[in-house]
């Protein structure tokens, strides 16, 4: 990770596993969320921070720690 204006810069460890990501990755209009998070502020996501407190989170949790709405 590199740290860039103070703020954490790069990419997100957990792209490979994550659900999320393979969402945003797509190329739909969700794609701003991997733009703003995945690859850049990742430790910003609640779905990060949780993964990191060793936490599973909700498949529909937003990086912004909201839930996704399907259907
Ligand atoms: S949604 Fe969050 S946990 Fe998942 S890849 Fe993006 S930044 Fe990482």
């Amino acid at each position: 990770m590199r740290i860039v204006n103070d703020k954490p810069s790069g990419c997100c460890t957990h792209r490979g596993t994550c659900p999320m990501f393979a969402l945003f990755d797509r190329g739909n209009q969700l794609e701003y969320w991997k733009e703003r998070y995945c690859d850049s502020e990742f430790t910003r996501c609640a779905r990060y921070q949780k993964m990191t407190e060793g936490e599973t989170p909700p498949v529909q949790l937003l990086p912004s720690g909201r839930m996704l709405r399907l259907g």
